[in-house]
């Protein structure tokens, strides 16, 4: 089939070169003249595992192109996916205007039927939006009659497993009420669901909410369990043992129950937002959910709060290590990131900081600025040389067991602030190092 995605960020890229590892002849479509010229040069923008590799196979083929050529773009695609951001605007709800943008330059160029793919996460309605949108820019051209579908296909892969999710999805949803286009996006997903039919077709608003709801529910287990950390800490309780002991009934699972340093990313702050102020529009207030954002807000602090009951209010002359800057393991994504709160409370109180992240470096330099109190090094052992204490912020796989002599013969003193609970608190006793970690009383 021939595919048109709009917008080359982690769901566009993914999902164009997804579909072509499937034969499909794919155009991804950007305004960023940058990436566009990362792409046609045989790398890609982003850090996702396996992507690479999908992307040049796919380009040797002949099966996946790259441009800013709107007309081509347009031209290419019977099925044109939108796959642009959707950052949150001032009052929380979601800011559709490159949606609604990319829909109008479909309108604007478009001569035959298309079916036009919402995967962006927009909230409900937005798929009547994008109708109408296009609708305006065909009847400027007096092609008001023009045959096209609009159906909705939220993405729920996870940065860092980006390619993985896309290949084997747990379910597609498809919103759509246009039998035409419900045959195409099957016959387009019918590779990724060979063994199992995991595609579930509803109304284009449920399907929209449904990208909501999941983010929303990650979120408050993730929320809840910050939660219960802090009071797991003031009565005596370890959260990593109660996690284990509720994971095991079926009802609970295992999944999203870790304790941390809050959670960050490009989606689950600003979707709860959205999701938040539509309900408050909607005079239906979610508390919930509103609490849900309160406690992350909180739990981004947590870290900090502690380094101050131990070193006190003025850090003015400490320096902190810091291992792990993106906002989780397996990528180089630094929006939300809960290491940027932290660097800046601690840098406003005072201290220096020296931080390591296995791929992020260059975005956290991008993303922080020049800057004198913060050093960004190359190796994790770099960070801890002098420094009063480590702080682990993400975790990713080489901080899992590292060498804790080095550790503590390169701090000042050997004091740990595990945000992701990585170590045992027993074994940290045992080699001497002060341990600090979330909700393990
Ligand atoms: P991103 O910021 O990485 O990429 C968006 C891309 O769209 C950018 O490259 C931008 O230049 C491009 N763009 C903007 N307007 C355009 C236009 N009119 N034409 C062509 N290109 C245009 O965003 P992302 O992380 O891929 O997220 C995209 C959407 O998918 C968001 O709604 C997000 O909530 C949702 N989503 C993201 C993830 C994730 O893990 N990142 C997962 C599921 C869903």
């Amino acid at each position: 089939m021939k595919v048109t995605a709009i917008g080359t960020g982690y769901v566009g890229l993914v999902t164009g070169a997804c579909l072509a590892e499937m034969g499909n002849h794919v155009v991804c479509l950007d305004v960023n003249p940058e990436k566009i010229r990362v792409l046609n040069g045989g790398e890609i923008p982003i850090h996702e595992p396996g992507l690479l590799e999908v992307v040049r196979r796919n380009v040797a083929a002949g099966r996946l192109q790259f441009t800013t050529d709107v007309d081509m773009a347009v031209q290419h695609g019977t099925l044109l996916f939108i796959g642009v951001g959707t950052p949150p605007d001032e009052d929380g709800s979601a800011d559709l205007q490159y949606v609604v943008a990319a829909a109008r330059s479909i309108g604007q160029r478009m001569t035959d039927y298309k079916v036009i793919v919402d995967k962006s996460t927009v909230p409900v309605g937005t798929a009547d939006k994008v109708r109408a949108a296009i609708k305006e820019e065909l009847v400027k051209r007096g092609l008001g009659d023009m045959a096209y579908a609009v159906v909705s296909n939220p993405e729920f892969l996870k940065e860092g497993a980006a390619v993985e999710d896309f290949m084997k999805p747990d379910r597609i949803i498809v919103g759509s009420d246009d039998e035409q286009a419900t045959l195409l996006m099957r016959a387009l997903y019918a590779p990724f669901n060979r063994t199992q039919d995991r595609m579930l077709v509803m109304d284009v608003r449920s399907a929209e909410f449904t990208k909501y709801a999941a983010n929303a529910m990650l979120a408050t287990r993730i929320s809840f369990m910050n939660e219960l950390a802090l009071l797991a800490e003031k009565v005596g309780a370890d959260i990593e043992l109660v996690r284990r002991g509720i994971g095991s009934d079926p009802r609970i699972g295992y999944q999203f129950l870790y304790a941390g340093a809050g959670y960050g990313g490009s989606c689950f702050p600003k979707d709860v937002k959205a999701l938040v102020k539509a309900a408050a529009d909607n005079e239906i207030p979610l508390k919930v959910l509103t609490a849900v954002e309160e406690a992350n807000e909180r739990q981004k602090r947590v870290l900090v709060d502690k380094v101050v009951a131990r070193f006190g209010g003025d850090l003015k002359g400490r320096r902190f290590a810091i291992w792990g800057l993106a906002f989780k393991p397996n990528t180089d994504d630094m929006r939300e990131a809960p290491s940027l709160v932290i660097i800046d409370e601690l840098t406003k109180l005072g201290a220096t900081v020296a931080a390591y992240d296995p791929v992020s470096m260059s975005e956290t330099a991008r993303v922080l600025g020049p800057r004198d109190d913060v050093a960004l090094v190359d190796r994790a052992e770099a960070a801890l040389q002098g420094a009063d204490a480590l702080l682990i912020v993400t975790e990713w796989k080489e901080f899992r067991t590292p060498d804790f002599d080095a550790i503590k013969a390169a701090l000042k003193a050997p004091v740990v602030f595990d945000g992701r609970n990585l170590y045992d608190p027993r074994l940290m006793k045992t080699l001497g190092i002060e341990y600090n970690g979330i909700g393990r009383g």
